[in-house]
């Protein structure tokens, strides 16, 4: 593999370089320093003193500039260095030196340290830290090249280190079958041929047909890619090697190619298998073509999963699983034939979908009474498989807390809430003045919504602040799923997003900042009534906006010019400000309601949409609590 050994070459030649430099930094800068000892700066008349005491040792006179250089010897036996500045013209210093039997010299040598030991510190030793360090790195290198041979296998399975240090995830089987996927049907019957083929290769190979390599599974967090994944393996009765994505995103060039060709050498050895590569859009992102952003570590991983994927011998019948919620982001090249040229959706299940997938979870939960889960379901509409396994455990939780021996059907209801608008929040209070006001914003959303005939039915509305930071929410209900929007129904959503500010605006003439959301996601609406969905008269049938990514929170970009972008804009105000009208002038027209639901509300913090529609339609007791409540 030449690839590698230039590699290797590069990081010995770069590493070689570094250490001729360090050594010669600690050569000029240290060693002088070591080989020399600190010499005292002594007036003129302290040497003839120690002249005539005796405790001069070796003179080094200089005659030009008059310097002298003297040492002498402490008790010790150690040589000290002095220097100070003939005082010209005094002729008694000779004589002096000469009693005292001082030697002269042109030079006097100056060593510190012991020669050798100086060279031993500053040239030996670091060129022996050096070679040391160098071969253990080499053999490092070697290691993860591959170029040992058989380096350490990943032996027993379970989860371990891998010999390049990846996590890889072995199950020898994963215990998981279609039976523990609900829903999913078109996903399970997308793989229920590759479940086939790894049972009997033998089979396919007859006929002569191309044995899949690969399949990519699409979609949203949390709906049970990595289920099916194992499930694929447990039904087929095949080791299961798993590794995330984001392992393979390394700061070292090389290694994250290394960790391929790790996996794929255990996978060959326990062939056939499954190696499902979770979150593979980290690695299998689009290269860049631009010069300046290209990523040369995550290229070379995408490249050495290429060179598997077509290397394998297909008869051992190795099926390489992908997950990814951004395919869109993932590199042509991933998505040819003979690599992961299988797509398989799984998205948000539906309301059979949730009824299912709830059934499931509650089956290891005792519950005590009849439980409806189709009405939970009804409540969770847009929840993934993972929120639903949530749901059916904070139910359980909750009856514990309670001291209950078995979870009731109030449980799931409330932890629904719990998992979809978060904790409820326990030291958060609102003043009453606030209350009020998220109590009026509330019973606009709903009073708008149950006044148009297209709308969801309200199934709760409450003022108990959450952890996600809702003051308060109405919750609507479909009486059954549906699957598309009418223009009208857009519209009346519109308005009921409308109905908080216009409450608010109404009864107390003001704005907050509560309306934050509704504006959000108002906007957002019109937009895409606009841009997407062709329900504007002014622009019709055109497409001027795309969808980035469907799974992630579907964010749209224009693609018209700045003049039509500016006309977009302008329409989008002209629907909410038309939906906001509307919605000001069904609270106005039951102005009466609004006060009394709004007072109910208050008091009570939360209620059904059976009492919300019980005191709407109750025609009695009308005007008397407006004045009760009002400013
Ligand atoms: P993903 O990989 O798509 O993010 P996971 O497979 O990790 O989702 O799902 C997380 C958990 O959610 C699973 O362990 C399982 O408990 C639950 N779950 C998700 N979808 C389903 C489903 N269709 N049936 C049963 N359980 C599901
Ligand atoms: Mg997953
Ligand atoms: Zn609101």
């Amino acid at each position: 593999m030449d690839v590698n050994e230039s590699k290797k070459r590069r990081t010995m030649i770069a590493y070689i370089l570094i250490g001729v430099v360090v050594l010669v930094l600690l050569n000029t800068l240290l060693a002088p320093q070591l080989g020399r000892s600190p010499i005292t700066k002594v007036p003129y008349t302290q040497l003839l003193q120690m002249a005539d005491a005796n405790q001069v040792d070796q003179v080094e006179y200089n005659l030009s500039s008059g310097d002298i250089t003297f040492t002498s010897k402490d008790e010790a036996g150690n040589t000290l260095y002095y220097s100070t500045t003939y005082w010209p013209d005094d002729t008694s210093l000779l004589p002096r030196l000469e009693a005292c039997g001082a030697t002269a010299t042109t030079h006097i040598e100056n060593t510190g340290m012991n020669t050798m030991l100086i060279y031993l510190l500053t040239f030996f030793l670091p060129i022996l830290i050096f070679v040391w360090f160098g071969w253990r790195i080499n053999k490092r290198l070697k290691k993860e090249l591959g170029e040992d041979g058989p380096s350490m296998s990943f032996g027993g399975f379970g989860q371990g280190l891998g010999a390049s240090g990846a996590k890889i995830v072995a199950q020898k089987e994963t215990g998981v079958t279609f039976a523990d996927v609900a829903g999913q049907d078109e996903a399970k019957e997308a793989l229920t041929e590759i479940v086939d083929f790894l049972d009997k290769p033998e089979r396919y190979e007859e006929i002569g047909a191309k044995l899949p390599r690969g399949a990519l599974l699409v979609g949203p967090p949390g709906t049970g890619k990595t289920l099916l994944a194992k499930a694929v393996a447990g039904e087929a009765k095949v080791p299961f090697f798993s590794i995330s994505g984001s392992e393979f995103v390394e700061m070292f060039v090389g290694r994250g190619a290394a960790k391929v060709r790790d996996l794929f050498k255990q996978a060959k050895d326990k062939a056939p298998c499954i190696v499902f590569i979770d979150e593979i859009d980290t690695i299998g992102k689009r290269r860049d073509t631009a010069g300046f952003t290209s990523n040369d570590e995550r290229e070379q991983t995408l490249n050495q999963l290429l060179t598997e994927m077509d290397g394998f011998d297909n008869h051992k019948g190795i099926v390489v699983l992908g997950a990814t919620n951004r395919p869109e982001t993932l590199d042509p090249a991933l998505l040819r034939p003979g690599r992961f040229d299988r797509r398989v959706h799984v998205e948000l299940p539906d309301l059979a979908g949730r009824t299912a997938i709830l059934k499931l979870h509650a089956k290891n939960v005792k519950f005590s009474g009849a439980v409806d889960f189709g009405s939970v379901a009804r409540a969770t509409s847009g929840a993934s498989g993972a929120d639903l396994a949530n749901i059916v455990n904070e139910a359980a939780l909750r009856a514990v807390r309670m001291g209950r021996k078995g979870v009731t059907e109030e449980d799931l209801h409330e932890s629904v809430e719990v998992v979809i608008a978060g904790q409820q929040r326990k030291n958060a209070v609102l003043s009453d003045k606030e209350k009020k006001i998220v109590a009026y914003h509330e019973i606009g959303h709903a009073l708008v919504a149950a006044k148009q005939s297209h709308s969801a039915p309200v199934t709760k509305i409450t003022i108990v602040p959450r952890t996600s930071g809702a003051l308060g929410y109405t919750m609507q209900v479909d009486e059954d799923e549906h699957f598309l929007t009418s223009e009208q129904e857009a519209l009346e959503k519109l308005s009921t997003l409308c109905g908080g500010r216009a409450a608010e605006d109404l009864i107390f003439n003001s704005a907050t900042t509560g309306a934050a959301n509704d504006i959000e996601q108002a906007t957002k609406l019109a937009r895409n009534m606009i841009t997407r969905f062709g329900m504007s008269k002014q622009f019709g049938m055109v497409a001027l906006g795309t969808v980035n990514n469907p799974y992630l929170n579907s964010d749209t970009s224009l693609t018209c010019s700045e003049g039509t972008a500016q006309k977009v804009d302008e329409e989008v105000v002209k629907l909410v400000g038309e939906a906001y009208e509307r919605a000001s002038q069904i609270l106005k027209e039951n102005r009466f309601k609004l006060h009394e639901l709004a007072g109910y509300l208050m008091r009570k913090e939360s209620i059904t949409g059976d009492e919300f529609m019980a005191m709407l339609n109750d025609t009695q007791q009308q005007g008397d609590v407006s004045q009760e409540l009002s400013e």
